[in-house]
This record gives structure tokens, sequence and C-alpha cells, in this order.
């Protein structure tokens, strides 16, 4: 007896499901690519549940013929490629065919449509692959999806979502690399009726201003300087972050023809066009548009991989590199992007001049330049905010001596000292610390010279302070006279709300004040005069990254943001005897050769590798 026999269409499709639908994000990934397609000018996206419940996307594209609205549901049916060469031209985001036929086949779907030339529209559903009804029926022009009751045939499938919060972040993900790159098209995004999203049309700058520019315009919107190439092979257009503007939570985006792409070799060009001029840790933000004819890279790897191939990756990684440094170059003297002025108007003089005797202003550009380097005075912008030093110093005092009668009488510093770092090495009394670069203390030490990142210490040191007060239960809060308020990206307010507990726990007391910002009540005494934006901004940034936001782990990554951002900033000159305050605290720690998140804090320039070098 044979025993091999075809699969139903409905158990193939159910298995294609699982390489093209994984979860609610890619479902509506699918659907709006389809309303892009289909010429759509307004896209509206709701779900419930996360997408659990109900994922619906309404356009108003070019909405389906009777016949084509049942066709769209057959595995391998498109009307966007006709033959294999197609594949190599391709001008639209779909082309398997594949999407409707998976999702109709692990959920229950119901399509409403209608084409401009037709009378009336086609209602149609589908659970499980099976039709259930096809009917005719009145419908604005456009298509309305609604799949309901993602995976309900697949137990499996459902077990393995992640929880609402964590899918509706993997929505938002979706939805901003699709609304970055089409910002002629109208979006909204509703969960659970919470309208998230709301964007008009507009131009990529006004675009990514609507996305990010609300809770982090200080950050990088501010500071993005415009991108703009043209070549035979390859055109970029965009927007990259002046250095000073780099953060730890910085917005990465590539775009090639209109499609999200990540690309770690062209990720690495950027970061080499911003060579020597990034803080530590932080990181430039970029959205880089790319332009290629369509033969030149094939985008059909994998339905929901988002790696390219380019045909000439290596060419188009020297543009792209001197792309980046040029603009870096220019925005010495050129204006920042102002998100409300056209570019243009920018480049036009306010007042009447009598243009011959205005001198264009010139600077060359120094490719190896250097903003960190001439640190001798100067505080590098980033981490230079006028208030610190001061404060820095009257939270420093009055904390100092404290500290140290707290623990010397348990530790004897350079006891400590030599069994953690070196046998036979000890601190002089009496020698006076030396600043380097703004950055290092250098001290001589039994065992050679001995070199102490200032900073890191000091996060150590405001670290083990949160974590002291956190865990004796008493955390010092300080109220604010005037609250502050924090604009949040739907994204982050989702975070924040899960998170308002705990950081009440911590300090911060937050009132939601509308459906993008926060007040802030009040902050940890830690954090004094810090502008606390940027320590709730880190916070979140810790949020986004970890799955699990609560017990001791999490509030330990909270004690580190804060201690972050109080610490003393690179660049700040330290007299002698701060340096010395500082070094004796350092020792009083149990660990204080490592940060909390693991960083070298200091090490020991050993006398043979001295003697080596003479
Ligand atoms: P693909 O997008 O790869 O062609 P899909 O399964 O996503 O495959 O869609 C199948 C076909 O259904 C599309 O080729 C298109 O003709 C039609 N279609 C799907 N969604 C829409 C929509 N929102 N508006 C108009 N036509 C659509
Ligand atoms: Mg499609």
């Amino acid at each position: 007896m044979d025993i091999i026999h075809l699969l139903p269409d409905s158990v193939a499709n159910q298995i294609a499901a699982g390489e093209v639908i994984q979860r609610p994000a890619s479902c509506i990934k699918e659907l709006v690519e389809n309303s892009l397609d289909a010429g759509a000018t307004s896209i509206q996206i709701h779900v419930r549940e996360a997408g659990r419940a109900l994922i619906q996307v309404i356009d108003d594209g070019k909405g389906m013929s009777e016949t084509d609205a049942r066709m769209a549901f057959e595995r391998h049916a498109t009307s966007k490629i006709a033959n294999a060469a197609d594949l190599f031209a391709l001008t639209t985001m779909g082309f398997r065919g594949e999407a409707l036929a998976s999702i109709c086949a692990v959920a229950q779907v119901e399509v409403v449509t209608r084409r401009a030339e037709d009378e009336v529209g086609t209602r149609l559903e589908i659970h499980g692959s099976q039709v259930i009804s096809q009917e005719i029926c009145s419908a604005a022009v456009g298509t309305n999806m609604k799949v309901k009751n993602l995976f309900y045939n697949v137990p499996a499938r459902r077990r393995f979502l992640k929880t609402n919060t964590t899918e509706l972040r993997n929505i938002l993900t979706e939805y901003y690399r699709m609304v970055l790159v089409n910002p002629q098209v109208t979006f909204m995004l509703v969960s659970d009726d919470e309208v998230l999203s709301d964007l008009p049309a507009g131009t990529h700058k006004q675009r990514i201003e609507q996305v990010f520019g609300k809770s982090q315009r200080n950050q990088f919107t501010a500071g993005l300087v415009e991108l703009k190439t043209d070549t035979d092979i390859v055109s970029i257009r965009g927007f990259v972050g002046k250095p000073e503007y780099a953060s730890k939570n910085p917005q990465q985006f590539f775009f090639v023809n209109n499609r999200f792409m990540r690309h770690p070799y062209f990720h690495k060009a950027v970061m080499t066009a911003y060579q020597g001029m990034l803080p530590q840790d932080h990181n430039p933000s970029y959205f880089i548009y790319f332009d290629v004819a369509p033969e030149a890279i094939d985008v059909n790897i994998h339905p929901t991989k988002t790696e390219i191939k380019f045909a000439d990756e290596q060419t188009i990684w020297q543009i792209l590199q001197a792309s980046v440094r040029e603009a870096l170059g220019k925005f010495h003297v050129a204006p920042s992007i102002d998100f409300d002025t056209p570019l243009t108007d920018l480049d036009l003089p306010q007042v009447p001049v009598d243009p011959s005797r205005v001198q264009q202003p010139r600077m060359a550009f120094n490719p190896s330049y250097n903003p960190f380097e001439r640190q001798n005075n100067t505080t590098p912008n980033y981490a230079c905010k006028k208030s610190v030093p001061q404060q820095w110093e009257t939270l420093y005092k009055a904390e100092a001596g404290q500290h140290l009668d707290n623990f010397s009488a348990t530790a004897e510093p350079s006891q400590l000292f030599e069994k953690q770092l070196s046998d036979d090495l000890s601190l002089p009394e009496n020698v006076q610390p030396m600043q380097i670069a703004g950055r290092y203390i250098a001290i001589p030490a039994s065992g050679g010279l001995l070199l102490v990142d200032q900073h890191r210490a000091h996060i150590a040191l405001q670290f083990a302070a949160a974590e002291q007060q956190r865990q004796s239960g008493h955390t010092l809060t300080q109220q604010l006279l005037f609250p502050e308020t924090i604009e949040l990206s739907p994204d982050e307010m989702t975070l924040m709300r899960q998170i308002q507990d705990q950081l009440a726990d911590v300090g911060f007391d937050l009132e939601q004040l509308s459906q993008t910002a926060y007040a802030i009540n009040s902050v940890p005494a830690l954090l004094g005069s810090e502008a606390p934006q940027r320590c709730l901004t880190d916070i979140l940034a810790a949020a986004r990254e970890t799955g699990q936001r609560a017990g001791e782990e999490w509030y330990r990554k909270m004690s580190l943001a804060l201690a972050r951002n109080t610490a003393i900033p690179y660049g700040k000159t330290l007299s002698g005897d701060e340096m010395q305050d500082l070094l004796k605290r350092l020792f009083t720690l149990p660990t204080y050769a490592k940060t909390p998140d693991g960083k070298t804090i200091l090490s020991l320039l050993r006398e043979n590798e001295i003697e080596n070098r003479f």
C-alpha cells in the first residue's frame, strides 16, 4: 500500500503560518504591508488584548473585487508578481501570496472590502481556512480586515505568546518600523480603546518627531543632522544624531526601498564614522533610508527576517561611512534641524542683507576631530550640566565624613584593597592624587601607579548609597517645588504604567497627566537637583531591555540608573581633597574594583610595566 498523500490545504497553511505568523505583531505587519501595497493613505490598527482577541486593520486602499477577496486567502495567491523574474524587480512589500492564507488558517477572519468602481462591497468570513460565508454588503472603499482569536485552533502557539505587555511592545516595534518609512500615510494605533498613536501625514523628519520627538526632544531630535548622498548605485537620505546627543538608548533605523532592515555591516560603517566622538556607553541615533535599484537587493530571504542582501555591500559601506562623516563634519556650522521649518527656509537670511558684504561662514572639516579629547578644563557636553559641580560638592561633603565613620570601624581601607588587587600594594599616606584627562585619578601605590575612573568610582558609591537606603526601608525622597513633566511615547507610557509602583518604592512619585505625559512630583533625594527626566528615561530603557521587572534584580537596576545619573561626570575637575575623599570612600565598599554592572573602576600600572617603557 502506498503511504504518501498530499496534505489538505488547511494543514499545509497551518504549517506555513508557523513560519510567517508567529505573534500578533507579525500578523499586523503583514496586514499593514498589504494596505500599503494597496495604496492606502490612511491606515487604522485596532487591537484587543494585545492582538490575542482581535487585530483589525482598516485601510482606504484600492480594495478587492468579490472574486479577488476569495482568491486572496488561497496559498500562493498574489496580485504582485507573475513570474520569477519579477522577484528581482519588486516594488511592493508583499509578493509571496502567503500571508492571508496563513492568517486565515490560524484565526477567525472577517474581511469587508470594496473597490471604488464597484457599487457594493464583499463580506467574507473564514475560520481556520474554511469559508463560513461570503455575501455582498455596503462598504466604504478600501479593506477592513478583522483577525479574531489568533491561534484559536493551535493551542501550543497560543500558549507560546508572551504577556500582553510584551506582545504590545512587539506590536509597537513593528508599528514604528512601518510608520517611519511611510510618513505620507496617516496612521492610528488603538489598543483596547486607548489611542496609543495618532500620526498625521507629513515628511520624514516630521514623522520622526511625531514618534520620538516628544519624549526625547532634548536627547536627539534637536540634535539630528541631515544626510544626503546620491551615487549611481545608491542614494542615501536621512538623519544622524550629533555625537553630543548620543545616548544609552539610541533609536537606530535602516530602511531600504521603503522596507525596514537590519544591517550589522552597515551599522559598523555608521559607527566608524563616529569613531572617537562618542562618550563611553553612548551611541548615536540614526534614521537612514537607502534607495537602490530593486534588482540590486535580495529581499527574498525569509518572510520574518529583516536582513537584506545587497549586490555591492562594500562600496555602499564606503559611501555610507563617508556620507555620515560629511554630515557630522558639517554640523559645526549647519543649524540643527528645526522640525517645524522646512529645511530650505533655514538657508534664507532672516533680514535683508547686502549679499556682497556677507561672507559665507566656512569651516574646514577635520575628520579626526575628537570633541572629547580637549578636556583639560572643559567638560564634554553630554555630561555637563551647570548644576552638577556645586550640587555634587555639597552632596559629597555631607556624605563623606559620615560614610567613613561608619565603615572605618569594620574594615581598614588599605587592607581590603590589598586583598583584592595585589599582595604588596597599599595606598601611601599624604600623597596627593592627580587628575588625568578629566577622567582618571592617578596615585602612586606600592605596586605601581594606581588609576581610578572617577565617574565609575562614584557610580559604585552612589549605587551603594541607594541600595543601603532601599534595603533599610528608609528611602529619602524630595518633593519638587514645581513638579516637572516627562513626555513619553506610547511604548514608554505602557512601560511606565507597569513600573510606577516600583518607582514609588525608590522615591519617584509620578502621576499620569495625559495620554503622553506624567508629572514628576517627587524624586529620590539622592537625585537632588538633577534633571529627573534623564534618570527616568534610563530606567525606562532598562525596563525595555529586561522582560523581568520585579524583584531584587530590577530594584538593583533602578539603583544603578540613579547612580549613573548622579555620579561625577567625566571632565569635572576635582580638587586634591575631593580625590582623596573619593578614593577613601571607594575602598570602604566591599566591591570597589568593578561597578555594579561589571565595569572596571581601577587599574594598576605595575612597576615592571613602567620599567619596560624605558
Ligand atoms: P502578498 O501580499 O504577498 O501578495 P497576501 O496573502 O498578503 O500576499 O495577499 C494576497 C493578495 O490579496 C494581495 O496580492 C492583494 O492582491 C490582496 N490584498 C490583500 N490585502 C489587501 C488590501 N488590504 N487591499 C487590497 N488588496 C489586498
Ligand atoms: Mg502581503
